[in-house]
Formats: structure tokens, sequence, C-alpha cells
């Protein structure tokens, strides 16, 4: 989980790498940075923190010329260091190159170890410098060649940038897990994880960069190829339910209409008798409208997010994501005094944040708590940048319905079922997106160990 965003051919390249950033912070709170080119070499800022926070205008003035990139970035537990902040930036024998990756390999640990052994010394423990490794070590006579070999070699989801003196190269592997977008600002070229970025600095959006395409942008223009292998598409459909902006455009859909759908069709799955619809602000919103809806159980705002908070999941360590569920939603009694509530939330994790809500929900005078859930059970690790946790951790790997219901306390407990969510999405048999974190069907080899795969640090 992390977002990319890039320029070329703006005066203003770094200032708006920094808007588009600001736009993509929801893909990544724990670091930032951005790489500039002045045409001859590279400069680069990267910093925990918030973009807001770490781009002063001073800090953007050190990073002139007319291309730029940057990165969000969202560790899982672990790695979540200034070393593993991203661009991750490089001198080699071929020059100077930036790396901003959005996804996970999952073969990084089998490189990392080979590449060690052969000499390699690696800076940071992030997937992504496995790529630069590679693209060093060819012998390819171009830059796009050496990026085509290098990748040819790697498995698992990657939409990358990559920014050298005089170019920007943007990849996204041939399953398009991660998303990303060419548009257009005047006649300057950009990259985008998501649309959003877009609508900030007033540009266009052009089309998707396709999966498994190459985009080159210099001098001389963009050019395009398709230098990987044709694969099924697996587009990551958690991106729809939780991820993503509801305001962007998200592989042909725009993500406000699919959330709103997932909630109609729940509703339609999963009806409850009671007299209000309230949603888990922000995430759960547009699902709780849809099933007010269908439903035609009044919608009200029944939960309060402070803004002054980073999403729960943001702090690695569980004491402090505990603490967070309280400091981030707060109940409104008026609303919810003697009624019957049905809460409607995208997703439940490790249940941990279902169970104060409800709690929250009871102590605040509801006389039921409904939940209802947006998506499938999540039962299965992301290895493909989504930051789940461990299959122990997952609830819903080793516990029915009724004993989550249970747990969180709720009178009654309803999914959203995978076809229910197929449909939403507009493919009913998910031909084209990855569910692994819901079916188990991952699209990819994971190798034997799974656990030994390295921390999706760029995730
Ligand atoms: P849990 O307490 O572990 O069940 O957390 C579930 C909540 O976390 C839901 O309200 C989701 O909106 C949110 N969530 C789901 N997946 C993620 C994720 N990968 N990263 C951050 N938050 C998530």
């Amino acid at each position: 989980m992390c977002g990319v965003f890039g320029i070329f051919g703006h005066s203003e390249a770094s200032n708006l790498t920094y808007l588009g950033l600001h736009a993509l912070q929801h893909r990544g709170q724990e670091s930032a940075g951005i790489v500039s080119s002045d045409g001859a070499r590279l400069h680069v800022h990267r910093e925990m923190g918030l973009v807001a926070d770490i781009f002063t205008a001073e800090v953007l003035g050190g990073l002139p010329g007319p291309s730029a990139i940057g990165h969000v970035r969202y560790s899982t537990a672990g790695g979540s260091y200034l070393k593993n902040a991203q661009p991750l930036m490089v001198a080699y024998a071929g020059g100077q190159l930036a790396v901003a990756h959005n996804g996970n390999l999952t073969n990084a640990q089998a490189l990392r170890d080979e590449l060690e052994q052969s000499g390699a010394i690696f800076q940071t423990d992030s997937d992504s410098e496995v790529i630069i490794h590679l693209i060093a070590r060819s012998r390819q006579p171009t830059f796009e060649q050496r990026v085509v070999e290098a990748l040819q070699r790697v498995q698992g989801a990657y939409s990358l940038l990559f920014l050298t003196e005089r170019k920007l190269v943007a990849v996204r592997d041939p399953f398009g897990f991660r998303p990303l977008v060419l548009g257009k600002l005047r006649d300057a070229h950009v990259l985008t994880s998501e649309t959003t970025a877009l609508d900030l600095i007033e540009g266009e959006v052009v089309r998707e960069v396709e999966p498994g395409e190459m985009v080159v942008i210099d001098q001389e223009g963009l050019r395009c190829s398709r230098p990987f292998p044709p694969s099924r598409l697996g587009r990551c459909v958690f991106e729809h339910v939780y991820f993503a902006k509801p305001d962007s455009v998200l592989f042909g859909s725009t993500v406000y209409e699919v959330r709103k759908k997932l909630g109609m069709q729940l509703a339609r799955e999963r009806p409850a008798q009671a007299d209000l619809v309230i949603a888990v602000p922000d995430s759960g919103v547009p699902a709780a409208i849809g099933y007010s809806q269908v439903s035609r159980i009044p919608y009200d705002v029944g939960l309060i997010r402070s803004h002054y908070v980073g999403r729960t999941f943001i702090e690695p360590q569980q004491s402090i994501r505990h603490f967070g569920v309280k400091l981030k939603l707060s109940a409104v009694r008026e609303v919810l005094k003697g009624k019957r509530v049905v809460v409607v939330d995208d997703s439940i994790v490790r249940g941990t944040t279902s169970r104060k809500i409800v709690k929250m929900i009871k102590a605040a005078g509801a006389a039921e708590v409904h939940l209802r859930i947006s998506s499938p059970p999540t039962a299965w690790p992301c290895y493909y940048g989504i930051d789940t946790p461990s299959r122990q951790e997952l609830i819903a790997s080793s516990h029915s319905e009724e004993e989550i219901a249970r747990y969180v306390t709720a009178d009654s407990l309803g999914y959203l079922s995978l076809e229910g969510l197929g449909a939403a999405v507009g493919d009913p048999e998910s031909r084209t997106f990855c569910t692994a974190c819901f079916s188990g069907k991952y699209l990819t080899q994971l190798g034997p160990t799974p656990s030994r795969q390295l921390k999706p640090a760029a995730a």
C-alpha cells in the first residue's frame, strides 16, 4: 500500500509532485519522498511523516528541474525506517536512478539471497531494492532494456516509476494488481496511482497504464511498449473495497459508485430489521448509503470521525491501534439512543476495531447492533501489497460468522458474498480481479514459505 506520482516536462515539477502526493496521502502515511531531475542530476528529499509536514517551500526549493517522481509509503509491521523511504536513489554505471514502487514482489527474498551471494550489498530491507540491483547488473545497452530484463525476473505486484537524469519510465505488472494512471497537465505528462491527484492539479486523465505495459517519456515524447507476455488480469478488488479514495476512477469505475453498489448488494443479501443505518466513517459511508437506499431504512450519522488522527491501522503496535479507535471515532448519543442500528463497515481484519465500535454504539444507548460488512470475510493474507496480517491473526480464517458476531458483541453479523462483490465491480466471476484475500486463490506462486518473504516494505 503506497502511492506514486510522477511528472515530466513542467517547470514546477516538484511542487506538482508535492500536490500529487498530498492527494495520495491515504495510500501511505509513514514516509514520503520526492526525487527531481534538473536534466543533469537528481535531487532527493525523503522523510518520515506526512507530505504536508515534510515538504516546506524551502525543501521544495531544493528539488529543481522539469521532472520528478514521488512516493508515499505504508509498510507492514517492521521496516518503517527512513532508510526504506522512497523513492530509492542510487548511482550506478549507467548514471543516477530513482525508483518509486507500489506493490510487493513475491520472489524478492530468493532474488536477494542470490544477489547477496554474488556480492551485492543491500542498503535497505525493501523488496524494491532488488529491482535496482537487477537493473545495475544488466548488460543490456539501453535503460529501457535493462528495466525489462530486470523485471522479467521478478514476480508479484509492481506499479513502478523510474527517474533518470533525462527519462521518466513507468511500468505496471502484467496482472495489473495495483493501479497506475497516465495523465496530462498541458504539455507535461503525469503518472499517478489514482486519478484524484490529477483532479487536484487540474490535469486530465489520458488512460490507465495497461497491465504489462511500459511507458517511456523523454525529450522526444512518449513511447509505449508491451515487453511482458500477457497474463490473466488480477486487479486488486480490495482497492475498491477499502483502499482507494472514493472520488478516484479506478480500473474503469468510480470507487464511490462501486462502494455504494457493494452496500446495495449487501442490503439484498443480508437484510436486517432496524430503525437506522449508520456507517463506520470514512470507508463505510458509500456502502451504508447504498444499504439505506435499498433497505429503505433511514441513513444517519451515528459515529463522528476525528480528522486529526491517521487510519487506525497505521500504528504498527497493537496497543496504539486499540487506543486509536477511541481517538478516531465517537458516538452520537442522540442519534443512537434506543435504536436498532445497522452498522456498515468495509471489512473485518482482526476484529478488534469492530468490537470496540459495537461496544461504543451500545454504550451510547443503541438497543441492537446489526453489523454488515461490504466485503466477504478476509481470511487470507495479501502478498501483493496490501497490509493484511498473517492468517492466524485474521479472525475470519479460523472463526465462523456466528463466532465473529459473538466476539464483536453484535446482535447479528452479515458479510457480502464473493459473487455479490464480483457483481458490484462488474465482474461476477472475478476473472479480471484478484480476490485472494477473500478466496485464497493467489494468482502467482508464492514460494514454499511465504512467511520468509521480505516485508512488503515498498507496498
Ligand atoms: P480490525 O480491527 O483488525 O478488524 O480492523 C478493521 C478495520 O480496519 C476496518 O474498519 C477497515 O476499514 C480497516 N482496514 C481493513 N483493512 C485494512 C488495511 N489493510 N489497512 C488499514 N486498515 C484496514
